[in-house]
């Protein structure tokens, strides 16, 4: 029934997500595809005590609808902890709590595209993102990454040739794919070319607090003088993805027509989980349980460079990250990673990762790879470097 379905959904063509999702994971697998927290760090106890907190000081009013935008009392922590942490001033009515950082996206994408639509994406660029996009059919343009960041100059190239682009989505912060950061001085050049070229500034910021060198940077969002940018964030990282719990910071019009959107697509997110949240804060320091899942990160950070620079072919350059849960490999031109992954390295030496082609809206780059050390112990990020590392180096020499 192809032809009832709404041409946005393309039925042909899966979903960018598909992918990560395989649907008989190989149990033997050492997997440096999927980008999940590490489940060891999760807070469980604290998380279940805020939920009976949260249930037994409200009782039966809990579970009524609630705010559309999301709980105030933790719109009004977060608005301290951006502040802080962001250096971003604004207010709780500013904040939207959504379902995830996934959903962010897709209200954006839904509040500001139409069909045909030019949009900037950097390059390569989180997964989800691009599903989330390709539902609202825009014209991509794709701007590179540095190694401090965008490529402002292409960026400005495309919005010259570009005029009408709206859109342009980063992740300036531990990136997802390649572990880059954004340096200060991009973000602030950042702003004042979207003022310039009238463009909206997404900037989803899921690993701002995962860093292993250094505390967050100054948020894009605290140079914006003109409520261009949307400051997305999310509680997945820092606490547990099942929360389904993120944030956006927006203004004027733009925040109005995401509350509508909102309002349409579920009314409003997860309010029990919103007051648990709040609860756990509360009797929680999370600052410091930040603190102690970057200690655990950054060992597993450390055991993939570490694997990296002892098992690596000479012909493969990587990223170094500072933060967050990824890091991006290139290989010498010509050695393609989605058919030396599933033809050769995940059947014979039982290591997956996810290839450079699913970060591009084009998939037009074949040549890399993205390898996540987040789910795993240091010693298996160890073994599963070294099988890797050898059947990259038969592949290169072959
Ligand atoms: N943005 C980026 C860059 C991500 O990597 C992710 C999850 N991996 C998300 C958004 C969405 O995460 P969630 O919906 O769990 O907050």
């Amino acid at each position: 029934m192809k032809e009832l379905l709404a041409q946005r959904v393309n039925p042909d063509v899966s979903s960018a997500l598909a992918g990560l999702f395989p649907k008989d994971p190989d149990p033997s697998a050492v997997t440096f595809a999927a980008g999940s927290p590490n489940e060891q760090l999760f807070p469980v106890k604290a998380v279940q005590a805020a939920f009976n907190t949260a249930i037994e000081t409200q009782g039966a009013h809990l579970f009524q609808y609630q705010s559309s935008q999301g709980n105030l009392a933790l719109r009004q922590k977060l608005v301290a902890r951006i502040a802080k942490w962001g250096q971003v001033t604004t207010k709780a009515e500013n904040i939207v709590l959504t379902v995830g950082g996934q959903q962010g996206i897709e209200l954006v994408a839904k509040a500001l595209l139409d069909p045909g639509d030019d949009i900037a994406v950097e390059v390569p660029t989180y997964i989800g993102a691009l599903a989330a996009f390709d539902l609202y059919q825009p014209h991509y343009h794709a701007v590179p990454l540095q190694a401090d960041g965008l490529d402002l100059d292409a960026l400005e190239a495309t919005l010259k040739r570009y005029p009408k682009t709206k859109l342009l989505y980063t992740v300036p912060d531990y990136h997802n794919p390649t572990g880059i950061t954004m340096s200060v001085a991009k973000r602030q050049q950042l702003v004042a070319l979207a003022n310039r070229y009238n463009v909206v500034i997404l900037e989803d910021t899921p690993y701002r607090d995962l860093g292993y060198e250094s505390t967050p940077l100054p948020a894009i969002k605290s140079f914006d003088t003109e409520g261009r940018v949307i400051f997305l964030s999310s509680f997945s990282k820092i606490l547990m993805p099942a929360l389904r719990t993120g944030w956006l910071v927006a203004d004027g019009d733009i925040l109005q027509a995401i509350l509508k959107v909102r309002l349409a697509s579920d009314l409003e997110a997860t309010g029990v989980t919103h007051a648990a949240i709040n609860a756990y804060m509360d009797a929680n320091d999370i600052d410091q349980h930040i603190a102690h899942m970057t200690t655990h990160y950054k060992q597993q950070r450390d055991a993939m460079l570490r694997g990296l620079a002892a098992y690596f072919p000479d012909g493969a350059t990587y990223t170094k990250p500072a933060g967050g849960f990824f890091d991006w490999v290139t290989l010498p031109q010509g050695i393609d990673a989605d058919q030396l992954m599933y033809d050769v390295i995940s059947p014979q030496a039982h290591v997956t990762y996810v290839p450079a082609t699913n970060f591009y809206p084009n998939r037009d780059v074949h040549n890399a790879l993205r390898l996540s050390f987040s789910g795993l112990a240091p010693q298996t990020i160890d073994s599963g470097m070294h099988r890797l590392g050898d059947q990259l180096k038969a592949a290169i020499h072959a």
